[in-house]
């Protein structure tokens, strides 16, 4: 296993990509510009990247629908896509400590997180879709004797994936993967934040054999390259993850334009319930720790908001408080933190102002409080526990992104369901108890994508991802994904 020193000496020599990648080969923006890539663990210069804006974004459209319509990929027989796209996940094993490194350096993810989750999950996700496109059929629909009626799934042509920095190389693989296997040509905006991994991506992509144009990188901002992207007219669906906000302005985007096909991942504030007949509280407390200090919080399906049952909350939070000390800020490429800094100082700005918040609102700091920036020393939060909260108070209600919680107390079932559904948003939520009656019926009553019971953040590539509300729509892995890059097509034949 690869102990600090050497992930330390392995990140002074990795290699960092930071031009635009268009029609299979890397090039500056246009105009010329370029953004700092901040490293948060040092608040070093990474190095200074391609900042993309419209003309960038016009390149990449014309290339990729030239690709598209060329049909070199897009009318590849799908056992053939499916053998690049294995390849593609060869290559990215292969390379896996190098995109490690790229992602903690420009984020500050734990390295152990990395190696882990994400890049096992980020070939799993490539590699099961590509095992998936020689095994999809059309259907005959049920007509009558005098017509055939054949129904069909169709690429939809240019794809525009614009990601966040939480996950960088996992949330482009859940968009590419599926986007690539259904034969489309993809332009992959990842965050400004974190754009490293999605540029080597590419240059990958190009060497397991993906035609020039059909796979292109445009790191940039979200108001510049972002919305070219959205307001485009030959793009014809936007896969998106990312905040709300944004979300609803990819919508006006598709509403100003072609009526692209938005397919929203968005915020979340992800309720854990925990009812007193729950048989093993330690463990729904060391769960509950890793639901919202894993990753610094910076996770959509963080578990932010406890309700436990009045009756069990002094044993619960004693031992919530206990599993969360255990996670310690520290260098993100030292195999044993289980916690970075925040991805910069913005973020660690958010998570101040809401703790602040927390404590004039009447909340009580258990662990941790308002971080103490030391300038130049990383964008470092402790975990914070703030109890005797309740759904009137802001931190409660609003997504924060970062490692604080908010411990709410409940009496009854009835109520513990009306708390956690009061939210706008609807993503995950985590239900510990051993009633197997009491665990279907709460889980089939809370608003959410997603429900974990007597666990939390369980996934896999064969089970859908995503959530309701405002925390969006459409789904991420599995089969369901395919839905959102292909178009149904009919042909009617009389006999
Ligand atoms: P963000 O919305 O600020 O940015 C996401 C992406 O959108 C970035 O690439 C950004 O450059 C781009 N963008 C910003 N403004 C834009 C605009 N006007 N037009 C077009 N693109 C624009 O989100 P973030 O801070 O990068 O990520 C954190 C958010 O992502 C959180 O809300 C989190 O819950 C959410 N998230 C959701 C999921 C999910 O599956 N539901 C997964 C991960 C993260």
């Amino acid at each position: 296993m690869t102990n600090h020193t050497q992930w330390k000496a392995l990140s002074e020599s990795v290699v960092l990509r930071h031009q635009a990648y268009i029609n299979g080969a890397f090039q500056p923006a246009v105009s010329g510009e370029t953004f700092p890539c901040i490293n948060p663990a040092t608040e070093k210069l990474l190095v200074d990247v391609a900042s993309c804006d419209e003309a960038d974004v016009n390149l990449a459209v014309d290339s990729a629908l030239q690709a598209y319509r060329s049909g070199v990929w897009s009318e590849l027989a799908p056992k053939q896509r499916k053998q690049i796209l294995l390849k593609l996940a060869d290559l990215l094993e292969q390379h896996k400590d190098e995109f490690a490194l790229l992602d903690t350096l420009d984020m500050g993810k734990s390295i152990s997180e990395m190696t882990a989750i994400d890049i096992p999950d980020s070939i799993d996700c490539i590699r099961w879709t590509a095992e998936c496109i020689d095994k999809l059929y059309g259907e005959i629909a049920p007509t009558g004797n005098d017509t055939l009626a054949l129904i069909s799934h169709e690429p939809v042509g240019v794809v525009a994936a614009i990601t966040p920095w939480n996950y960088p190389l996992m949330m482009a693989t859940w968009k590419l993967a599926p986007a690539l296997a259904a034969g489309n040509s993809v332009i992959l905006k990842p965050s400004e934040k974190s754009p490293l991994s999605a540029l080597r991506l590419a240059e990958l992509a190009t060497q397991a054999g993906i035609p020039d144009g059909v796979f292109n990188v445009l790191p940039g901002f979200g108001h510049t390259a972002g919305k070219a992207l959205g307001l485009h007219h030959d793009v014809n669906v936007l896969a998106f993850t990312g905040s709300t906000r944004v979300a609803g302005m990819l919508m006006e985007y598709a509403g100003q334009s072609n009526l692209k096909r938005v397919w929203l991942e968005a915020g979340g504030k992800s309720p854990n319930l925990i009812f007193e007949d729950c048989d093993d509280v330690k463990k729904a407390a060391a769960t509950a720790a890793a639901a919202i200090f894993s990753n610094q919080g910076e996770v959509c399906i963080a578990c932010s908001r406890i309700y436990v049952q009045k009756s069990i909350k002094a044993e619960f939070t004693a031992a919530l408080v206990e599993a969360a000390s255990h996670y310690q800020p520290s260098d993100p490429l030292d195999p044993a933190t289980n916690m970075g800094p925040m991805v910069d100082g913005a973020q660690l700005e958010t998570v101040a102002r809401f703790i602040r918040s927390a404590k004039e609102e009447g909340g009580e700091v258990l662990l941790g409080g308002v971080p103490e920036y030391v300038e130049g020393q990383g964008f470092y939060a402790k975990p914070t526990i703030v109890s005797e909260a309740h759904n009137g108070m802001t931190f409660v209600q609003e997504e924060i992104f970062g490692p604080v919680l908010a411990v709410c107390e409940f009496d009854t079932e009835e109520e513990a369901i009306a708390l956690a559904n009061d939210s706008k948003y609807g993503l995950g939520a985590s239900v510990w108890t051993a009633n197997l009656s009491r665990a279907h019926r709460v889980s089939r009553k809370i608003h959410s994508g997603m429900v974990w019971v007597n666990t939390w953040g369980e996934g896999d590539s064969t089970v859908p991802f995503g959530g309701v509300k405002a925390s969006g729509n459409g789904r991420d892995k599995s089969l369901h994904a395919m839905e959102k890059y292909t178009e149904l097509k009919n042909v009617w034949i009389r006999l």
